[in-house]
């Protein structure tokens, strides 16, 4: 708004400068030298021998004039970028995060070391003593919604001292040097409150591997080198903390990791099954509830997800029970909730022709009966055949019994047979197949190409690493370090192994036809199947 006004107001001057000029332009100049025997419109006050120097002052005076206020003007930008340099840290204290260590389940080991550097900023004396100085930097790492912004909150709440929070990328500018500037004064500001804390989020946005070639690239880097620079310029033992966070620590430049900057890497990785029922229960608190609610039920059907994932689920329960007019989150809330999440919501209306919902029926009790009849699978916790926005027709639910942290070559071979079994029941009962099976086919082809080129669970190629991983956090997008000659080895190597996965569930479908048919008919009247339901259909002879 200010820079309006101003603007108008150069605007007005310039303006008015103008016309006067002209006007007088106008006056003397043109008809003196335009019309020299025009006397009688010639005013009296201008005698001829000013003419001529009026036809080059005027013009002179004109852009002596618009130079001075160019001039006024770049200035008056080059100030903002001097203001550009001043880092929009906030100021944070315990009040306005308002979190603690108390909201933050799970992830004990992360909060076992920040909670030694909060005892550090408290009693610096204790460590002093005995001659340890803290690490300056720790770097919070692991895939996104863990809690990692979450538990730099939960340090600035804990620790009675000065917090600074910016954003990586509140340090990208568009001109080379501002983001140093800013980062310098971060520094500075924080130098000045010490003992406080200086917490980076997303550092990748800054902080990624500076390259070879120059150009767009030159501003990042100056901002990186600040940063560096100023890690190393301060004392340890003052008691600037800094912390940073991001889900990219392999895009880092290998710089900011070495000793003496962000030497210490705090991993916050998916929670476990009593992380994801502790996320619950500190969430579960903000809502009403039922008195009897399972969370080690909802826990390990959630195998996988985030704490950000299961704080949406204990909403979405929420919104359920508001939508249905209780005033208590039930159980029953938190299940469809959960569903929502990896399934998204149900299409009540969606108008499906008997035909399909047959075929839907026998492609979902194929996946079942073939998990429900191997080895080595999950047991069977739900079927419905109730589509959903996410594009689903239907679905098998199934749920470990405890907690997975390895998998067996049998299991992931399983896996892909029961993801193979929906095609082959369609085949075996309709001698056709759809296009419904094209997700499981996704999934299959990804384990069984993991199982070739990562766990070296196959027989041509043992124990050899043909793909990387790049972003281990980010879903994992993977390169190949191979041969072309390999790379087409390991496609026939994938192939086989699905191939094969195929046949075995289609044997055991045709060894148990009759419960294929039996399971399809009771499946299209009720719509969904509660696994337990399911296993005692499948013991009735
Ligand atoms: P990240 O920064 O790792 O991507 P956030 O810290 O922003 O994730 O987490 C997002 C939200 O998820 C938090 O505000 C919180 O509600 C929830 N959350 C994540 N992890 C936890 C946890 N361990 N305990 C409680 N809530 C969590
Ligand atoms: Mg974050
Ligand atoms: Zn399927």
């Amino acid at each position: 708004m200010k820079d309006n006004c101003k603007n108008k107001k150069n605007f007005l001057i310039f303006f008015t400068t103008g016309i006067i000029l002209a006007v007088l332009y106008c006056l003397f100049v043109i008809p003196a030298t335009n019309k020299p025997d025009a006397h009688k419109v010639q005013p009296d006050f201008s005698p001829e021998h000013l003419t001529p120097v009026l036809s080059w002052i005027l013009p002179a005076m004109l852009i002596i004039a618009v130079c001075m206020i160019l001039s006024k003007g770049a200035g008056r930008r080059a100030g903002k970028m001097m203001a550009f340099g001043k880092s929009s840290a906030k100021v944070y204290v315990k009040a306005q995060t308002g979190k603690t260590f108390g909201d933050v389940a799970g992830q004990d080991e992360a909060k076992e070391a920040l909670e030694e550097i909060v005892d550090f900023l408290h009693d610096p004396e204790k460590y002093a003593v005995i001659g340890a100085s803290l690490p300056k930097g720790a770097l919070l790492v692991g895939p996104p919604g863990t809690g990692k912004t979450l538990l730099a909150q939960a340090v600035a709440g804990e620790a009675d001292v000065p917090f600074f929070s910016i954003s990586g990328s509140e340090f990208v500018e568009m001109f080379v040097g501002v983001g140093a500037a800013k980062v310098r004064d971060l520094f500075r500001q924080a130098s000045e409150k010490a003992p406080c804390i200086v917490f980076i989020d997303e550092i990748d946005a800054i902080g990624k591997k500076r390259e070879g070639h120059t150009g767009s690239s030159d501003e990042r880097e100056q901002t990186l080198n600040q940063l560096l620079t100023e890690m190393d310029g301060f004392d340890g033992k003052k008691g600037v903390v800094i912390l940073a966070a991001t889900n990219r620590p392999e895009s880092l430049d290998p710089a900011l990791l070495r000793p003496g900057r962000f030497d210490r890497r705090i991993p916050a990785e998916l929670p476990d099954m009593a992380g994801r029922k502790a996320i619950l229960a500190v969430h579960a608190k903000k809502v009403k509830t039922e008195p009897d609610i399972d969370f080690d039920a909802v826990a390990r059907a959630t195998a996988g997800a985030s704490g950000a994932e299961l704080a949406n689920i204990v909403n979405e329960a929420a919104l359920r029970a508001v939508r249905s007019g209780r005033n208590t989150v039930t159980q029953a809330d938190l299940e469809e909730s959960v569903e929502v999440v990896i399934a998204g919501y149900q299409r009540k209306n969606a108008v499906i022709s008997p035909t399909e919902r047959k075929i839907i029926a026998c492609h979902e009790i194929g996946h079942a009966l073939v998990a429900a009849i191997q080895k080595d699978s999950a047991p069977v916790h739900k079927i419905t055949i109730i589509p959903r926005t996410s594009g689903a027709l239907g679905y098998t639910m199934q749920i470990d019994e405890g907690e997975k942290f390895l998998m067996t070559k049998e299991e992931a071979l399983a896996r892909i047979t029961v993801l193979t079994g929906g095609r082959a029941a369609e085949e075996l009962v309709f001698g056709t197949c759809t296009s419904g099976a094209s997700n499981d086919i996704e999934k299959a082809t990804q384990i069984a190409r993991a199982m070739v080129t990562r766990f070296g669970m196959s027989e041509k190629f043992g124990m050899t690493a043909l793909e990387i991983t790049n972003d281990r956090y980010l879903g994992g997008n993977s390169s190949l370090i191979c041969s072309p000659d390999t790379a087409y080895e390991i496609d026939i190597e994938t192939r086989n192994i699905i191939n094969q996965c195929y046949e075995n569930a289609a044997d055991i479908l045709r060894q148990n036809m009759d419960k294929l048919r039996r399971l399809t008919d009771y499946l299209l009247e009720k719509e969904t199947l509660s696994g337990i339901e399911f296993m005692s259909i499948i013991a009735e002879k």
